[in-house]
Formats: C-alpha cells, structure tokens, sequence
C-alpha cells in the first residue's frame, strides 16, 4: 500500500499526525493509496518554512518569477501522459478528459507569465506642485487554498500560478481524495526553478482546514467546493481577518427556444450533463425546454443519445464517455437522490440505476440517468446531485424559463440554444447568473477573462483567475511623493578645467 506524503520546504515529508485517509481507484473500488492528515502543528511547521522564503521571492523581479512559470508550462507538457494517468486513476475520469483538466489549468499559469505587464502600478505625474503618486500592487506574503476533487489538477493552477506569480508563498490543501496529481505540480514547479518553501502542499481534512483559517500568518484563502464548506471557510476566515474568496456549488440550467436546432441542443446536453459523470461545477444538471412541442423533441432527441452513453474505466481508453464517480459514497448519494425523483413523482426516462460493468463490479459507476417532468418543490431540482443525472424541467414560456434558473438558490452557469439572438440578449442581459453560454453548454471562461458564479455559487467579490487573480493577490499600496529642492540650484553645471 503506497503511503503518500506532504510537500514541504522541497521534500516529499511523511505525515505525523497517525491520522490517514484511504485513496481510491474508482474504477476497481480498491484503496491505492494512504495519503497522512495534517494536524495543526504540520500546518504551522509548513508556513514557517513558506514565511521565511517569500522575503526573497516577492523580491525577485516578476519577469524572472514568469520565467519559472514558462519553463513550468514546458514541464507540464512533457509530462501530460503521466499526470493524466494519476489524475484519472485516482479520480476515475478518462484520459482525455484528464488532460483536459491539465491543460484548463496550464492556460492559467501561461496567463500568469504575464506577470512582469499585470503587476505594473499606476503613476500620476504632478498631481500636485512638485508632488507625484504611485500605486503599486505588493505581494500578501502566505497565501493558501484549499481546492476540491473533481478538477486536481486545474483549480490548484487556477490559485497558485497567479499567488506566486505576484511574490507571495502558496499553501496548497487539496482533495484528500485525488492528492497525487496536486504533489507532481509542487515537483515540477520546482524543477522549473521555483525556490524550496514557495509551493507547498499539505494534505489533510477540516482539521488541516482549520489550521489554516486560524493561522496568524497566512493572509488569504482560495477555496473551490460544495456551498456548506464555502459558507463556513467565508465566515470563519473573514472572522480571522484574512481575504477569502469561495466558490461553491451549482444547479446550471439549459433554456431550449423552440427554434433551436434540436440535434445540437441534445448533443450538447448530453456532452455536459453527463461529462465527467456530471462531476463538474459548469454540468448542466437542469435542461430546461420552453412549450411542450419543444420538450416532446428534446426527449426524443436525447433518449437513444443517452442510451448509447459508454461508461467505464479510463483504461478502456477513447471509447469510453464517462468513467465512475469517485467515491462508494458519493455513488450512495447519487443512488439516494434519484430514489427521491421517482418517489416525488419524476418520471424516469432513462433509468441507470442497476448499472454493472462486468470486470468492475467494485468500482464506483453509475449508469445515466434522465428525468423528465420534473417540478422546482422536488430534491432532484433543489440539490446539487454531482452525477449522471439530468433533469428536465417544462416551462410554458421563455419568461417561465429565465424566472427558473433566477430563483434557483446557485447561479454558477446557465446556457440558452436558440437562433433567435434577441431572446439570448435578452437572457444574458437578465439572468442573474455569473457565466453564461448562448448556444455553448459549459461557458468556462478562458484564463485572461475571470471565472466565478453570483448568488450561492460564491461567497467574496473577486473572481478567480484573469485580472481578478491579481487582485486577489496582491495588495494596493499608494505613494505621495514631494522632493526637497535638490542639487540643481546649487550645483556647478558648468564644464571646468581642473585647477
Ligand atoms: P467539498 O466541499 O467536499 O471539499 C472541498 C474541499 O474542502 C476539500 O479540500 C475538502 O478536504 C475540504 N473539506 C471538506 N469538508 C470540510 C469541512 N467540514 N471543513 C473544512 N474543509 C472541508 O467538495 P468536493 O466534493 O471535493 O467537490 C465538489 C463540489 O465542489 C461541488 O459542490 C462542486 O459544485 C464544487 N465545485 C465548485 C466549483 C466552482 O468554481 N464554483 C468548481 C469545482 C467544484
């Protein structure tokens, strides 16, 4: 059984606490790994040895600092295969969506080279008679976030390329789930020439998470996962004293317009409702036809699309759609929420539950699941339920469909297909929804614009990567500046010989 470790100052450092969790292949079920919980005084050890080095890396000019960042990128690529493989096998996503969660994240360090141009201050000459002002964006010092597992590789990028990219030290608590992809990009950054103590990652639970929101030293935390622990790392940092950005949980909906090309439509619902087995903040969870001709379609449309879904182990290579969910439990919970459906009345279009992929009977899959008639007062349509499940909402009208997605309590991502480009202006312009797509199902913004939702999907202003990230990051300091009169009225201009 692997036992895996922390980073630490540079080294792979084994955990003290005695406390472990188990590390699974969702594919076989099997625990692969022990990864060691960090208590607090692991934490406090870690930001000691962050403090001390970032005294000299805020103090290295930003263009050398991107340059570690470029040569980061280079690693990166050589190394896709191999983080791809780690990333799905603990996991369980396929590989090409493995690289896609490297390279969503690799497009943010590539933004952050950038550095050197995005640090630059504002400066005002003469604001005053003989006085200039200066503003400049200094680094926080310590910094650190805590990410969640269904994207380890991108969302650790998302936080510590900008964090370091503007001089601060990063500590980094990612999923106990999915830990050994977060540990390889400490490695790489290193052999790309960042300093010892600049990148840490410590691996661990609430415990390691309180650490840290109660840690004197570090002054910021990043948190990306579910809306109850986004509520509490917001309430309990801000008490702290430290800048807290959270980004949570989600429920996007898709509006179908009656004249948007059906075949697309479907395809798009089924590429993002059942991706990643629905295990992605942008899935669109709700599909959301207007009239009841439109709806009759959709489901036709979607049905043998649904059905012709292939599910299983990432090593099964391209020809698999999704692979499973990551945990026993969160299969349970999955498994627990479609019950409620069926129970409060849904009707189950495509029924996945009772799915078995011979060879596999232990792992975690969960067959794709379809609801239709589906009421906003049922649990399938209040919760988040973070799998292969997509429910379908009818509504009578387009102003039904918008009130929809803006009275459900997450406001993450939202989607309208239609080719009616009034009624998408009209969506985008109204829906209170951070990111939306017309005619594009995930509208992940890309690394030079920011990523965040509005209402329960976040909890701070700032959002994260683009120009938010240096925000974030970094802290304003202005300088007036007024010079004594100088050397130029009693100075000698004049060339002389020398006497
Ligand atoms: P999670 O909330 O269970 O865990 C996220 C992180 O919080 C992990 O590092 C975990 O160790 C830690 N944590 C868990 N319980 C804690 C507790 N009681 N106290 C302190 N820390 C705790 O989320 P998850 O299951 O890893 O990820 C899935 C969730 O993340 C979904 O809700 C999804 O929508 C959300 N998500 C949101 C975004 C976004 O940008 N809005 C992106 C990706 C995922």
């Amino acid at each position: 059984m692997q036992e895996l470790t922390h980073y630490i100052g540079g080294e792979h450092v084994k955990g003290t606490s005695g406390r472990f969790a188990d590390v699974y292949n969702p594919a076989t079920g099997e625990v692969q790994a022990k990864v060691p919980l960090a208590n607090a005084e692991e934490m406090a050890g870690a930001v000691a040895i962050a403090a001390e080095a970032q005294v000299a890396w805020a103090a290295t000019n930003p263009q050398r600092r991107a340059r570690v960042l470029m040569a980061f990128v280079g690693l990166l690529n050589r190394d896709m295969e191999k983080l791809a493989e780690a990333l799905s096998r603990e996991h369980g996503k396929t590989i090409p969506d493995a690289k896609g969660d490297v390279q969503r994240g690799l497009e943010v360090v590539e933004y952050c080279i950038g550095a050197p141009e995005l640090l630059k201050g504002d400066y005002t000459d003469a604001a005053g008679p003989g006085i200039d002002m200066y503003s400049m964006r200094q680094a926080l010092g310590v910094t650190a976030g805590i990410t969640p597992f269904n994207f380890p590789a991108m969302i650790p990028m998302w936080m510590f390329a900008p964090a370091i990219a503007c001089g601060n030290a990063f500590i980094l608590k990612p999923s106990e789930r999915d830990p050994s992809v977060p540990l390889m990009l400490a490695e790489l950054l290193e052999e790309a020439g960042l300093p010892k103590g600049i990148l840490q990652v410590v691996n661990g639970d609430k415990e390691a998470v309180d650490a840290i929101l109660h840690d004197e030293i570090i002054q910021s935390v990043g948190f990306v996962g579910s809306t109850p622990i986004a509520e509490y790392i917001y309430a309990t940092g801000c008490a702290n004293g430290k800048r807290v950005q959270c980004f949570g949980g989600a429920k996007n909906h898709m509006i179908i317009m009656p004249d948007a090309d059906m075949e697309q439509a479907a395809d798009a619902l089924v590429g993002a409702g059942y991706g990643a087995a629905g295990e992605r903040c942008m899935a669109i969870s709700v599909a959301v036809p207007v009239g009841e001709d439109t709806a009759d379609r959709l489901i036709e449309a979607l049905v043998p699309k649904i059905e012709k879904l292939k599910v299983g182990p990432y090593t099964a290579g391209n020809d698999v759609d999704y692979g499973p969910v990551v945990t026993s439990a969160a299969k349970a919970n999955i498994e627990r929420l479609v019950q409620t459906g069926i129970d409060q009345g849904a009707k189950l279009v495509v029924d996945g539950r009772n799915f078995n992929l011979q060879g596999y009977e232990d792992g975690f899959f969960v067959g794709p699941h379809l609801f239709d008639n589906v009421t906003p007062e049922m649990d399938i349509y209040k919760y988040e339920i973070f799998g292969p499940v997509l429910s379908t909402v009818r509504a009578g009208s387009y102003e039904e469909a918008l009130k929809l997605a803006m009275d459900h309590e997450y406001g993450n991502g939202t989607a309208i297909f239609t080719r009616d480009g009034d009624a998408a202006r009209d969506f985008a312009s109204r829906v209170n929804v951070g990111m939306i797509g017309i005619n594009v199902p995930i509208p992940v913004p890309l690394a030079y614009h920011t990523f965040g939702g509005w209402k329960k999907s976040v909890f701070g202003d700032l959002n994260q990567h683009g120009p938010d990230a240096f925000k974030f990051y970094t802290r304003t300091k202005t300088v007036t500046a007024r010079w004594p009169s100088g050397i130029k009225q009693g100075g000698e201009f004049n060339f002389k010989p020398m006497d």
